[in-house]
């Protein structure tokens, strides 16, 4: 089968699915890779990188999906993308099926198979190398560390120079999932006090364990709802928690904001009234923004700068490290490919074939349309 890589149409994404790394190992599984001329520009790989790796490069976006068997991409297709499939085919990417209802009633209109890979059920150790949410949130919390640094005035580690001893910069980090995690690596790493707050009590040997210090709230109350992800906090814990806040604003230099709660709008953990009392120079990265946002004063998608404090609202930090995400995208993009070479009885195939097993917990979760069929949401899991 031919495995098609369109350039990205939404404003400003710089990722592409597949890698030039990858295409070599796709094609290895039997399958032959087209690119269209220019996918991987924004993210540092040329055509002739392509070419060099066996891919064909196809002029135009209408040539490429209309000879694609699988379709790899990014970001959900638009309607224009969708228009473009050819039926009977099959789509990998990220699809978002509760939020975009109408994409999915269009894709099955298509008669094609789709996979989500924000739809992995991300419990089974079997799945986390197929795992992009998590690739990408790492990524994310990197960058949004590195943004963080860019626009603050001064070194994050300690220094002691001729002209006089410099302190390490502060920083806070609420919420400790993946991309929070890897705001507290990357700011540890560059030498900088780290602090970490997570209404999940499970979460604080990690924290300490990449060089942070865990900030308990002052209010007994387990945060986990279920899945390992969080839940909606009692008014009395948020009361106590936006104390335990309040302080560490007028105390820290940088907040790095990364709470979520599935299925809700993000906390609102960071107020006016907290902005208003950090030193002037500060910085907020809110990596919630894109959900509502975890500070009052975000504004999605730009840096803004409100009582001297500079909030960063970006919701595209994976794309601002797009060599990177894509690689890593792509490697998870190239495992998924490979359990989907298997036959019933889990040989091996590499004829360029694939098989979506419905009866795999990972692929049936994954698979969002199956032959124009909405099989989204998949059945819960059994209970033995
Ligand atoms: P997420 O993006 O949904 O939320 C980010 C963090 O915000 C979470 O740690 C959450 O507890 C925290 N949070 C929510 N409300 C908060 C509040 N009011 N105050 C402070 N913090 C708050 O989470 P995520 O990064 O997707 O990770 C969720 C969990 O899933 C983690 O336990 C992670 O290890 C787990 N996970 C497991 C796998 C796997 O097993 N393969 C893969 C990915 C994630």
């Amino acid at each position: 089968l031919m495995i098609g890589v369109p350039r990205e149409t939404f404003p400003g994404e710089k990722r592409v699915a597949t890698v030039p790394e990858v295409v070599e190992k796709l094609i290895k599984l039997g399958f032959s890779v087209s690119v269209e001329s220019g996918a991987g520009d924004d993210a540092n790989f040329s055509d002739d990188a392509y070419r060099a790796a066996g891919a064909q490069i196809i002029e135009g976006a209408a040539n490429l999906w209309i000879a694609s068997d699988i379709v790899f991409k990014v970001r959900p297709p638009s309607s224009e993308e969708v228009a473009l499939i050819r039926e009977g085919s099959t789509l990998i990417g990220f699809i978002w099926p509760a939020q975009n209802p109408d994409l999915m009633q269009q894709l099955a209109a298509k008669r094609v198979t789709v996979l989500a890979l924000d739809s992995l059920p991300r419990t089974l150790s079997r799945a986390q190398k197929m795992d992009a949410l998590t690739s990408m949130a790492g990524v994310s919390g990197y960058r949004a560390v590195i943004e963080a640094a860019n626009a603050f005035g001064r070194f994050f580690n300690g220094q002691i120079t001729a002209a006089g001893k410099v302190p390490p910069a502060k920083v806070f980090i609420a919420g400790a999932g993946v991309a929070g995690l890897a705001a507290i690596g990357t700011a540890a790493n560059l030498g900088a006090i780290v602090r970490a707050n997570d209404t999940r009590a499970e979460v604080a040997d990690q924290v300490v364990s990449l060089g942070g210090e865990f900030v308990k709230v002052d209010y007994e109350e387990e945060g986990s709802g279920g899945g390992g992800y969080a839940k909606v906090m009692s008014e009395g814990f948020q009361q106590a928690q936006r104390e335990m806040y309040a302080k560490q604003a007028r105390e820290v230099d940088i907040i790095i904001t990364t709470a979520l709660i599935p299925g809700k709008p993000a906390p609102k953990l960071i107020t006016a009234e907290m902005v208003q009392s950090m030193k002037p120079g500060s910085v907020i990265v809110d990596m919630a923004a894109e959900q509502g946002g975890n500070c009052e004063l975000t504004v999605p998608g730009q840096s803004v700068v409100k009582h001297g404090v500079t909030i960063v609202g970006y919701t595209d930090l994976a794309s601002r490290l797009a060599k990177q995400s894509s690689t890593l995208y792509s490697t998870n993009l190239l495992r998924l490919t490979e359990e989907l070479c298997k036959a019933a009885d889990g040989t091996k195939t590499t004829d360029g074939t694939i098989n979506v097993n419905m009866e795999d917990e990972a692929i049936r979760g994954l698979t969002v349309v199956k032959e124009g069929n909405i099989t989204w949401p998949p059945p819960p899991p059994k209970v033995v």
